[in-house]
């Protein structure tokens, strides 16, 4: 009998969410929210994508209640407290998110505060929308909660939305991506299920993302890239994440780079700090990337050339002198990590991620 590889025992907890995914699908905005009795919705976006807001906005009709276009980075609380004030002020009683992580946030932010129900529209490949994780901002604090209440019941992929991504944002975004998946295959809670949809999404994003720096309008890997991301949503909500996204919190949070690029630049260094630990998990990132010919790591920095993406933190903004406290954040408080964690070997990786020096 073949070996499925499934492990000794494991635990799959599936996340309830309703996906409609395709071309033109925003068209069925005003039937979902009225599938989920929203009957006065408030419109979430950044200040940049008020034109979305606008087109979502008309499509609801009569289950609008109006827009409020200040969603930002981080979901500070100051700026959840403004949109809570819009949300009642209009007698609002459902959200319609449509954005990237920082727009979903700011939904998850206000369903904890009032039970109302969410509807998702993203437009990058972050993957909020299919993760019961909020991360909320007060000052230089912050705080993550993890609850089904902030789970946006239904999520809207219109490739269409995706279009306009700017070449820059899509690669990044889509390496952002597939972080989620790499660290969800060597996962201390990982699973055969969620492995599978890991390997799926990064193969679907390492075949469309070099496309999309070409052609950001090729519809057909743009499909691809958000189906991947979709996938890569699921494994961030359904098991840990481990040293890749410590440091990048780390990174973001203390030096105010920015979120999807710091991935970027961050994923292959940690992949090669963690290959020893996690062969197998390397064997299906490396296969998913396009061959077993590469190391997993050596394939994700290809990866980030081939889309263009920047290749160190210093170019991000980070402070040279900074290398030593990052490091020292990293291991202090970490999250679980297949590799155990040597201060002076993470702050090796991070000198590399540094410079832009291939990983080792
Ligand atoms: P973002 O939401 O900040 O978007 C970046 C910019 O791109 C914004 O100005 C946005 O308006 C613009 N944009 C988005 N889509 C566009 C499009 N199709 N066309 C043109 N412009 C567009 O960036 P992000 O990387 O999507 O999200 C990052 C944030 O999400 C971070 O705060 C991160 O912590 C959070 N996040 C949370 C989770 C979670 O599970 N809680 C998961 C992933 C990311």
């Amino acid at each position: 009998m073949a070996d499925l590889g499934l492990g000794a025992s494991f635990v799959y907890s599936a996340l309830p969410a309703r996906v409609v995914f395709g071309a033109g699908t925003l068209a069925n905005v005003r039937d979902e929210a009225e599938r989920l009795a929203i009957a006065r919705a408030l419109g979430l976006t950044t200040p940049a994508q008020a034109e979305h807001g606008r087109a979502v906005i008309d499509l609801l009709g009569d289950r609008a209640a109006g827009a409020f276009h200040g969603a930002t980075m981080h979901t500070p609380v100051g700026v959840t407290a403004t949109a809570l004030a819009a949300f009642r002020e209009l007698a609002a009683d459902g959200v319609v998110a449509i954005g990237g992580g920082s727009t979903i946030g700011l939904g998850k932010a206000i369903a904890a505060r009032t039970g109302a129900p969410q509807l998702a529209i993203p437009t990058t490949y972050a993957g909020s929308e299919m993760t019961p994780i909020l991360g909320e901002t007060e000052g230089d604090q912050k705080t993550t909660r993890r609850s089904l209440d902030v789970l946006p019941e239904t999520v809207i992929y219109d490739v269409d939305l995706t279009l306009g991504l700017p070449a820059a944002l899509s690669g990044t975004s889509g390496i952002n991506a597939i972080a989620h998946a790499v660290e969800a295959l060597y996962a201390r809670d990982a699973n055969p299920i969620i492995s599978l949809l890991a390997e799926q999404g990064i193969a679907a994003l390492a075949r469309a993302l070099p496309v999309i720096a070409g052609d950001p309008g090729d519809r057909a890997a743009r499909s691809a890239a958000q189906y991947g991301a979709w996938l890569c949503g699921v494994c961030l909500g359904a098991v840990g994440m481990a040293l890749h996204h410590k440091l990048c919190h780390v990174l973001g949070g203390t030096f105010g780079l920015p979120h999807a690029e710091t991935h970027t630049v961050v994923l292959a260094h940690a992949v090669a700090y963690n290959a020893p630990a996690a062969p197998a998990a390397m064997a299906r990132i490396a296969h998913a990337l396009g061959g077993a010919e590469r190391s997993a790591a050596r394939a994700l920095h290809d990866l980030a050339g081939a889309v263009g993406a920047p290749r160190s933190l210093a170019e991000l903004g980070m402070p040279g002198d900074g290398i030593d406290r990052a490091a020292d954040l990293a291991v202090a408080n970490p999250y679980w990590n297949p590799r155990p964690l040597d201060r002076s070997a993470i702050r090796d990786l991070l000198a590399r991620a540094f410079t832009g020096a291939p990983p080792q």
